[in-house]
């Protein structure tokens, strides 16, 4: 194993000493949602019981340290991620309102009849449905590009799917139901030889690995704070300047407007001309805490980390009889989607529970993906950074006992 302080990192979430029916906690559901470290317990608490007022729109002195504060968060998200500059980061609730805003602004004011957005048969509902929506709304086209049985997008039919017609690419960096690491480099320099600009649906890949939106040049980049470590009801969209420029407001309120009279309003400058109302504030605080805790540890160290987990749970799961993996993709995270002969998902899930170990069962908000495989569902594992080997371990025995029981 790589020198990684495990024992602190595990120490510093304090819901890892917790236990479910009577077995120390397990948590492999992290793709769903990631535990928090005190740190940002504690940035919550702290903003609550010190510096809490509403932002942007106080003189008092409380206003203006919230507003300092909230604005720190997000120069930590610019730098995180290297966005060239802070008017780049628009706050929203999360991946899902994220995708929403583009495919509302962007997608309404740049697109027209017949033309065409290009997704991947890989992607979660978050990254589907918005996108249906728009369609229906003014007669764009929904394109699906292909994957294989290993669950790899097969790229020269993605390729074959840019037309003159294809008006924006929006695919996940790595899918939730398969773990699968999309080959973005790749993606976005075939779109841009096209002129096509690409989103990117981070909410998995952002706490697994370093993410550099000038080095990638997406157009858009969007992901989640609760996957990051940080609060729930926070999240980034990421677009480039000049196409958030162009882009008309998603909702309308306080905060977004510089004039307003009955007659006509006129709307603030980026970031604010997206960030309608009262945002979350205390929370989008705390996401700057979760940025600045991984970034202390490093992504790169928590990306090494997680390949060796994945690793050793993909060697474990492949000796045992019975068990399948769904997704196989040469370049994957830290994910391991399976269905054991004979027992349903559902049952793995409740079963394992009862030696406390916390996976998720279902359809993983990627039913296209189900179907592809012809299964109602699959159970899954996914890890993050402070999960060990020894939870693997327990993970797998309590699978063996289960083919053992049931299988
Ligand atoms: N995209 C992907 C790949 C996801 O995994 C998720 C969350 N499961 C989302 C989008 C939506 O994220 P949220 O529910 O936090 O908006």
């Amino acid at each position: 194993m790589i020198n990684y302080p495990i024992e602190q990192i595990r120490a510093d979430f304090p819901i890892l000493g917790e236990t479910v029916r009577n077995k120390p906690l397990v948590y492999l559901d992290n793709a769903a949602s990631c535990q928090k470290p005190q740190a940002v317990i504690d940035s919550i608490v702290h903003t609550y019981s010190h510096e809490y007022a509403n932002i942007h729109r106080g003189v008092h002195t409380l206003s203006v340290k919230a507003t300092d504060r909230f604005e720190a968060a997000r120069e930590k998200v610019r730098g995180f991620i290297n966005a060239g500059n802070a008017k780049e980061i628009i706050f929203v609730r999360g991946a899902t309102e994220a995708i929403n805003l583009i495919a509302q602004s962007y997608g309404k004011s740049q697109l027209c009849a017949g033309d065409e957005i290009v997704i991947s048969a890989m992607e979660h509902h978050a990254n589907i449905v918005p996108w249906q929506m728009l369609c229906q709304q003014i007669g764009s086209v929904l394109k699906v590009a292909p994957m294989n049985q290993k669950g790899e997008l097969i790229f020269e039919e993605f390729e074959n799917l840019l037309g003159e017609k294809t008006k924006l690419v929006a695919i996940a960096h790595m899918s939730n139901a398969l773990g699968t690491i999309n080959p973005v480099e790749k993606i976005i320099a075939a779109a841009h030889a096209k002129n096509i600009p690409v989103l990117l649906d981070g909410a998995q890949a952002i706490p697994h690995m370093p993410v550099d939106v000038q080095a990638l040049d997406c157009d858009f980049y969007v992901f989640s704070g609760h996957k990051l470590y940080g609060p729930s009801g926070t999240g980034v969209l990421y677009g480039k300047q000049a196409l958030l420029e162009a882009m008309p407001p998603y909702q309308g309120g306080g905060d977004m407007i510089r004039t307003v009279t009955f007659e006509k309003t006129t709307y603030a400058g980026l970031p604010h001309k997206f960030e309608a109302g009262t945002p979350a504030i205390a929370e989008i605080i705390g996401l700057g805490a979760a940025i600045d805790y991984v970034t202390a540890i490093g992504m790169d160290a928590i990306a090494a980390y997680e390949a060796e987990l994945l690793a050793y749970a993909t060697e474990h799961a492949e000796q045992i009889k019975g068990m399948n993996i769904v997704g196989q993709a040469a370049e994957k995270g830290g994910i391991l989607s399976f269905t054991l002969d004979h027992i349903h998902p559902h049952d793995i899930g409740t079963m394992l529970d009862s030696v406390g170990v916390a996976v998720r069962a279902g359809h993983h908000c990627a039913m296209p993906v189900m179907d592809f495989y012809g299964v109602p569902a699959t159970a899954r594992a996914s890890f993050a950074m402070y999960n060990t080997r020894e939870e693997i371990d327990i993970l797998m025995q309590g699978i063996k006992s289960l083919i053992e029981v049931f299988g």
